[in-house]
């Protein structure tokens, strides 16, 4: 990676290879307008207006062969994203062209941009803070339209308000440390050790509540990892297409895995869920009945929720009770299906055995599947917030500097407690103020920058 200083013009396809029809290839820098300019043919790019947009056809300047008929974007410093000069060729021809465009901008004096290049830009400008540079990076994988939402908001800065407003405090009772350490005979120690103690405990109350978030903003992130469990024949299969009904899923082939783990997405009133052993549940039809049951043991390992399926047309059987006994410390919904053949199986005889949320369906008549959602919904936002400018703690480097911040304030209020020195009280203080703009990169080293840019995508 280059240094933070070296701006040349970077160039890359900022659309996903292979998605959609038309693909954008970006270029920002200084040259920007210069490069493109060699390969557009139509108006001059140097004399349009900044936010303007050309049509044209991209050319080869050596051999004169039209390589795509394209829409280019010019948008000049300092209204960019990057604050940099900016240019944006909307191209429609397939991969091989857009490679080709790019391949021309490079020869044509532009440097392949690395991963995050241009969000990391637009970080080091000014333009946005660190956890807006990640809400950029969480809006191209967000799976939900909530997720999308959360991103967004931060991506307009909300906890960075929150964070700079907690190092402000701290900063303003330091100064009043400052004074006190430079005029000694003003015997204030007392005085001032007792407000780091309390602005310590006031920052530790607001640094609580966003850690809160922080496991609401992992399944913001990641869905709520959902198990369908139930012995066979009760209606699994069943269930999961009508969850996965093309309205609602969301299929998603996580990064780095193979096609064999699949993850099924889908969206329930808001809520996003990951489906668990979804592959478990299309193919354990013809598996042994044993396999079915140590499988959704694993399964139900791993979720946040589960949806127990039991079949109310029949007794409660044996592998239903240990179901049950299985699930008894997890989030669950009991789901009695089979409605339709009949009500052998009440909720008042299950009422004994779990105080679940329990709902009758069928799902082959989809009759009460909006029950359904809605328990799914009710226990999801039961507990946690709903709100849609929620400030969410969203990814685990921001969990982590807030839990650290927290420590060197509780040591704040015990050295205080033991009658530390205050200057000596002071480091962890001034160590909290500086933990704290490592979130949003006001005091974040260059290779953590480096580091963390280098995990968005290429071309972002
Ligand atoms: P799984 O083995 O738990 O995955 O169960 P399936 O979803 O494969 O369903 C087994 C059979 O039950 C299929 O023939 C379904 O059509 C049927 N089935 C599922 N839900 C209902 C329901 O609510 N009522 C009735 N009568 N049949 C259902
Ligand atoms: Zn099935």
């Amino acid at each position: 990676m280059p240094t933070l200083t070296e701006f040349d013009t970077i160039a890359a396809i900022s659309t996903p290879i292979g998605e959609g029809g038309i693909s954008i290839v970006r270029l920002s820098g200084e040259d920007a307008v210069k490069i493109a300019n060699k390969l557009f043919k139509g108006k001059d790019l140097s004399k349009v207006d900044s936010h303007t947009i050309n049509y044209g056809h991209i050319v080869n300047p050596e051999t004169k062969q039209v390589i795509d008929e394209v829409m280019v974007s010019v948008l000049l410093a300092p209204k960019t994203f990057t604050k940099e000069d900016m240019v944006e060729i909307n191209c429609h021809g397939g991969i091989v062209v857009t490679n080709k465009i790019l391949q021309l901008l490079l020869k044509n004096g532009a440097r392949m941009a690395e991963a995050g290049e241009f969000t990391k830009r637009a970080f080091v400008n000014g333009r946005i803070d660190l956890t807006q540079a990640e809400s950029v990076m969480d809006i191209v994988r967000a799976k939900t339209d909530k997720a999308r939402q959360v991103a967004m908001n931060q991506l307009e800065g909300g906890l960075l308000v929150k964070i700079r407003a907690m190092r402000q405090e701290i900063l303003d009772t330091l100064a009043n440390v400052e004074v006190n350490i430079d005029y000694p005979e003003y015997d204030a120690d007392q005085v001032t050790a007792k407000q780091m103690q309390e602005t310590s405990k006031s920052v530790i109350a607001k640094i609580n509540r966003l850690l809160k978030t922080a496991s609401e903003g992992k399944i913001m992130r990641n869905g709520l990892a959902t198990a369908i469990v139930g012995r066979p024949n009760v209606g699994k299969s069943s269930l999961l297409n009508y969850l996965t009904q093309d309205d609602k899923a969301i299929v998603t082939d996580v990064a780095g895995t193979t096609r064999d783990t699949l993850e099924e997405y889908v969206s329930i009133k808001g809520v996003p869920l990951k489906l668990i052993d979804t592959a478990g549940i299309h193919h354990t039809e013809d598996k042994v009945e044993k396999i079915g049951v140590e499988r959704s043991k694993k399964a139900i390992e791993q979720a946040d929720l589960v949806l127990l399926l039991l079949n109310a047309s029949e007794e409660l059987t044996p592998e239903d009770e240990k179901l049950i006994e299985y699930t008894k410390n997890k989030k669950r919904i009991v789901v009695l299906n089979k409605s339709d053949l009949g009500l052998k199986l009440k909720k008042a005889d299950l009422a004994a055995k779990t105080d679940a949320e329990i709902v009758v369906t069928s799902i082959l008549k989809e009759e009460n599947l909006d029950d359904l959602e809605e328990a799914i919904r009710k226990l999801f936002f039961s507990g946690i917030h709903n709100s849609n400018d929620e400030v969410l703690v969203t990814n685990q480097r921001q969990a982590g500097l807030l839990e650290k911040a927290k420590t060197q304030l509780t040591d704040v209020i015990e050295a205080v407690d033991n009658d530390v020195p205050v200057d000596i009280a002071q480091i962890d203080f001034t160590g909290a103020w500086d933990t704290l703009g490592e979130i949003t990169g006001d005091s974040a080293p260059d290779e953590l920058i480096t580091q963390l840019f280098s995990q968005f995508c290429l071309g972002k």
